[in-house]
């Protein structure tokens, strides 16, 4: 028994663990972060992922949007992320739908050569210029108290907006507002990460929020030095502001009484507090706390990390520096979505598996070596959709070799020379891999399904991180307005707890 009794454990050193703790920390709280694993950031790290390689990837999440800019000012976080000037790449046939972050001549050109009328380009700039205006008015909500549906819809003041986004199923607008199967596909991916669900449930209206409110703008940016020069720096704040922080330290149970919280630890340490936060998901900390675990979705995405020694060629002729340095969307139609969570829903590995890919050193070479920049090496990010973890089952194995050869045999489609030509290094993990290295229940990278950002109305005043217990709260993607690189629910969970002191 360590012979200190803290005001705060918090289980699981991922990003929101330590927001939470340096909240607390700065608001006098002692506070002890035990982290199962020997490395601290859960799924934000970077790491050497390649032997022989001076490549140091971000492992899992690699772009930043929802982490508020009030948090890195909090924190004092001495951290950068860098716009990407191409926001996506679509390619069909042997051409491609080019879209930049801001919209422009080559846009237009893009989005006329796709559908000559203009309309797509129209439909296009006037539904995102009407998310814009929602993600701005609903982003600064996500620090306060959850408000009721009633209360947010009012203070939004977008009701034909609250309508499609809330309300209505997504793939419903997308329907109405699109005509090409290919604009509402890029349209729906961002309803679908990470989300095994149909562009008609409501779900997938969910996931779309998460990815466009980030920040009051939903600019997916890149972290200059990759996650882990967040984690580096979330670290140093903790540390400086007096968080100890124990790896190697799993949690094995947790017991809380009149008294206090006692966890005992795999190795049989044993630590007590006042109070303890959860950075680990909700199902375990229910298994901890030896309660019933929650349902929630399976996790249902394959995640490719790539060393190229080139950037391979494209079929359309587009530069690869262009192609590749936004989201590269290969497969993804609407109607290829649909088609593949049905076939997934059904059993079957998706043939041709829906990928999107990035590319960090086009925007940030700095996380390869000299040697390896000057040779003209990059990294590539690929993420297959609609792969959940159940068709993995019952054998990862045998199964991690199939969705592979789908998810590159659909990049190639696309390509004027295979991908595998190209590649120095690769690591490919599934849903179960993610659960295993850091404990996502069935590799959801939400920890579990995401839930809109208010309580309903007539239900009790929260921050969306209570549990049963008064003791314990959810400070991890598995809280409300959690799911993502946001420190919101680490901040929410220290809120939550210093406003019952
Ligand atoms: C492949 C992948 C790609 C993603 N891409 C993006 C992206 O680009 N952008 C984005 O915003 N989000 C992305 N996400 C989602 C995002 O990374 C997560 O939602 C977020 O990082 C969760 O942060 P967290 O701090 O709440 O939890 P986690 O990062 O999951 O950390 C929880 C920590 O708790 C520890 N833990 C668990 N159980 C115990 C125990 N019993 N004892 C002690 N410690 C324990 C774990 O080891 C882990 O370190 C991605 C996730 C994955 C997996």
């Amino acid at each position: 028994m360590s012979n200190k009794k803290y005001d705060v454990i918090i289980i699981g050193g991922g990003h929101n663990g330590l927001v939470a703790a340096t909240y607390l920390a700065k608001a006098g709280k002692s506070v002890v972060i035990l982290e199962a694993n020997p490395e601290i950031g859960g799924a934000t790290q970077s790491v050497k992922a390649f032997p022989g390689f001076d490549a140091h990837l971000s492992r899992y999440s690699y772009l930043i949007s929802l982490l508020p800019d009030k948090i890195v000012t909090d924190l004092g976080l001495s951290f950068t992320c860098v716009s990407r000037e191409v926001s996506s790449y679509t390619p069909y046939g042997d051409k491609g739908l080019y879209v930049s972050r801001k919209w422009d001549e080559k846009t237009s050109a893009s989005f006329n050569e796709l559908d000559p009328t203009g309309q797509e380009g129209q439909a296009w700039q006037d539904f995102y210029a009407e998310v814009a205006e929602f993600a701005q008015r609903i982003a600064p909500t996500l620090l306060e108290p959850l408000k009721t549906r009633s209360e947010l819809m009012a203070e939004i003041n977008l009701p034909k907006v609250w309508e499609y986004l809330i309300e209505n199923p997504i793939g419903n607008e997308i329907n109405k507002r699109f005509n090409s199967d290919l604009v509402k596909g890029v349209v729906l991916t961002d309803a679908l990460i990470g989300t095994f669900t149909s562009a008609y449930d409501i779900q997938a209206n969910i996931c779309f929020l998460y990815h466009l409110m980030g920040n009051g703008t939903g600019e997916w940016k890149v972290p200059v030095g990759g996650m882990g020069a967040l984690v580096k720096e979330l670290i140093r704040v903790a540390t400086e502001s007096g968080v100890e922080i124990k790896v190697n330290s799993k949690v094995n149970s947790i017991l809380s009484d009149d008294a206090g919280v006692t966890v005992e630890t795999l190795s049989g340490d044993k630590y007590e507090s006042d109070y303890l936060l959860s950075n680990a998901a909700p199902q375990v900390l229910a298994k901890l706390r030896g309660k019933p675990q929650p349902e929630s979705l399976d996790g249902s995405q394959m995640k490719i990390n790539i060393l190229l020694k080139s950037l391979p060629k494209l079929k359309s002729g587009i530069d690869p520096r262009l192609a590749f340095a936004g989201t590269f969307h290969a497969n993804e139609s609407f109607s290829q979505l649909e088609q593949t969570f049905e076939d997934a829903s059904a059993g079957l590995m998706p043939a041709n598996m829906p990928v999107e890919m990035y590319c960090h050193t086009l925007s940030d070479p700095s996380i390869l070596g000299k040697d390896l920049q000057e040779a003209g090496y990059h990294t590539l990010t690929l993420f297959g959709l609609h792969t959940p973890a159940s068709l993995f089952d019952a054998d990862n194995d045998a199964a991690r070799e199939v969705a592979f050869a789908s998810a590159l045999s659909s990049v190639n489609e696309y390509l004027a020379e295979p991908i595998q030509d190209v590649i120095a290094a690769i690591e490919v993990k599934t849903p179960l891999d993610i659960e295993e290295a850091i404990a996502l229940p069935r590799g959801n990278i939400f920890h579990k399904d995401l839930s809109m950002p208010f309580r309903e109305d007539e239900t009790d005043p929260s921050w969306g991180v209570e549990t049963d217990d008064p003791r314990i709260f959810i400070c991890g993607a598995g809280a409300m307005r959690g799911g993502g690189v946001s420190g919101i629910p680490g901040h929410n969970a220290a809120m939550a707890m210093l406003s019952n002191n």
